[in-house]
C-alpha cells in the first residue's frame, strides 16, 4: 500500500498570512503517522512556505514550471528556482493548465522531465470532462493522458510520479464523484500501471481531486484504489485542510 498522501492546491489564491497561520497549525498538530502531507503553493509564497513549514509534516510544492531550465522566458519559472526555494513536489497538467494555459500532452511531457531531472516529485494530473465523461469515453481519456508520460520514461522514472485523478467536471464546482465513480477510474489507472510493473502498480499513490473537503474525505479515501487527496478549494481553510489529513 502507497503511504497516503493529502496535498493542497491553493491556485492563486492565499497570502503571506496564510502561510504563516499553516505553518503554525501543522507545527502543533497531530496527524495520524502514516500520512504524508504537502501544499502547492503560489510562487510567490514558496521561500516564506519553506521556512514557515519548517519542523513540520508539510512538504512544499508549487503548481507548474517552466520546460526550459533557464533563459530569455519573460515571467516563467525554471525547476532549478523552485528547489532552490525549497519545494520537493510540482503540479504538472493540471486541468486548468491544459484548458486555460493550452498545456497539450508534449507540453506535460516537457514538464514532466524537467521535473524529474531536476529531482522534483511530479504530480502528474489526469481526468476527463463532462462531454468525454458522457460519451463513455472517460477511461480513454484518462488512461491516455497517463500513457503519453509513461510511455515516454524509463522504469526509475516512472516510479518518481506521483498521479491525480481529478475529473474536470468535480474541480470547483462542489460536484464530487461518487467514491464508486471515483473507485472505477483509480482501478482503470492502477491495472494500466501494472502493465507497465506489478511493483510500480503496488507503489504508485494515485491521488482522487474534485471537491474533496472533510465531509467526504473519509469514504473517498477508503477507496482500495484511492491512496490520498489533492484538494483546492478546501486546502484554504486550515482547519478543513487538518480534518481531512486527519482522516487519511
Ligand atoms: P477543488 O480543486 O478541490 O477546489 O475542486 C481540486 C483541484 O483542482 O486540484
Amino acid at each position: 500500500m502507497p503511504t497516503p498522501l493529502i496535498a493542497g492546491n491553493w491556485k492563486m489564491n492565499g497570502s503571506r498570512a496564510l502561510v504563516d497561520d499553516f505553518g503554525r497549525a501543522f507545527g502543533d498538530a497531530e496527524l495520524p503517522e502514516s500520512v504524508a502531507v504537502a501544499l502547492m503553493v503560489p510562487f510567490p509564497y514558496l521561500d516564506a512556505a519553506s521556512r514557515a513549514f519548517e519542523g513540520t509534516p508539510l512538504v512544499l510544492g508549487a503548481q507548474t514550471l517552466s520546460d526550459r531550465p533557464s533563459g530569455a522566458f519573460t515571467g516563467e519559472v525554471s525547476g532549478e528556482m523552485l528547489r532552490d526555494c525549497g519545494a520537493r513536489m510540482v503540479l504538472v497538467g493540471h486541468s486548468e493548465r491544459r484548458t486555460l494555459f493550452g498545456e497539450d500532452d508534449d507540453a506535460v511531457l516537457a514538464r514532466v522531465r524537467a521535473a524529474l531531472d531536476l529531482g522534483l516529485a511530479p504530480v502528474l494530473c489526469l481526468g476527463e470532462t463532462l462531454e468525454e465523461r458522457d460519451a463513455g469515453r472517460t477511461e480513454a481519456v484518462v488512461l491516455g493522458q497517463l500513457e503519453v508520460v509513461f510511455d515516454a520514461l524509463g522504469a526509475d522514472e516512472r516510479a518518481r510520479l506521483v498521479l491525480a485523478y481529478e475529473p474536470v467536471w468535480a474541480i470547483g464546482t462542489g460536484r464530487t464523484a461518487t467514491p464508486a465513480q471515483a473507485q472505477a477510474v483509480h482501478g482503470a489507472i492502477r491495472a494500466r500501471l501494472a502493465r507497465y510493473d506489478a511493483g510500480l502498480a503496488a507503489d504508485t499513490q494515485v491521488l482522487y481531486g474534485g471537491s474533496m473537503k472533510a465531509a467526504n474525505a473519509a469514504e473517498l479515501l477508503a477507496q482500495p484504489d484511492i491512496d490520498g487527496g489533492l484538494i483546492g478549494g478546501a486546502s484554504l481553510n486550515v482547519d478543513e485542510f487538518l480534518a481531512i489529513c486527519q482522516s487519511a
